[in-house]
């Protein structure tokens, strides 16, 4: 018996090109969470799904399920709202795409429940309208929301060196196994930043733009147990 379709809002994590005319996308959605799904003649019309396919937009679609193994298939699919604040400025546009890779490896094996959902979509409506020289640090911001929500928090109570408690660490360090320590316990090839910058309230940043990328793409790795950077690193 065919399973029944599904309406749901979603974002366009990644895509790829298929056959002539079609795209596969990954969709993030709060309902079925991230799947992979067909989008027959999404290519070859501008009409067919109107825009509603393309990355850092806010999609409504209705997809139906696999029938036993295989990709749903979206059969339509409307833009609920566009950020077109990421076509303003390049470093915005970059930022953006680094949140939805970050997102996409993140939550592959991870529950996407509805408030990861959410997560994701109030980071792009932030990072929309970042100023360029910040952006970096409504990444950063967003990265730590999303791991604290996947039960990665910021960091540990305490440093697995000397025991330290978080709250009482004025640096911290991330080694490059990706495990924080407190900044007194840091060995040569740790990178220290001040501890404000793990409260995602503090609107203290790392660093400047590279170093917040790389100390991103450091963490990362060491939560996925495999190298990961940001594209550019
Ligand atoms: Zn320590």
């Amino acid at each position: 018996m065919p399973q029944a379709e599904v309406q749901t809002l979603a974002m366009v994590i990644d895509r790829w090109p298929f056959r002539d005319s079609d795209w596969v996308v990954l969709l993030l959605t709060p309902r079925v969470g991230m799947v992979t799904a067909l989008a027959r003649g999404a290519r070859g019309s501008r009409r067919r799904f109107a825009g509603s396919l393309e990355l850092l937009v806010l999609s409504r679609v209705r997809l139906r399920p696999p029938r036993g193994g295989g990709m749903h298939q979206v059969l339509e699919a409307e833009i609920v709202q566009g950020f077109p604040g990421f076509w303003e400025d390049l470093v915005r546009l970059e930022t953006g795409q680094g949140l939805l890779l970050l997102s996409r490896d993140l939550l592959r094996e991870a529950p996407v429940t509805e408030e990861v959902f959410e997560r994701v979509r109030e980071a792009v409506g932030r990072l929309e309208v970042a100023p360029r020289e910040s952006a970096h640090g409504v990444l950063w911001q967003a990265a730590l929301d999303l791991l604290a929500c996947l039960g990665h928090p910021p960091h540990q109570d305490r440093c697995p060196h000397c025991g330290k408690t978080a709250t009482e660490w004025e640096a911290a360090a991330l080694g490059p196994d990706g495990v924080l320590r407190c900044g007194d316990c840091a060995g040569g090839t740790d990178r220290r930043f001040s501890a404000r910058a793990l409260d995602p309230g503090s609107g203290r940043w790392p660093g400047d733009r590279r170093e917040t990328e790389r100390l991103l793409s450091l963490w990362v790795s060491g939560i996925l147990g495999r190298p990961w950077a940001l594209p550019g690193h």
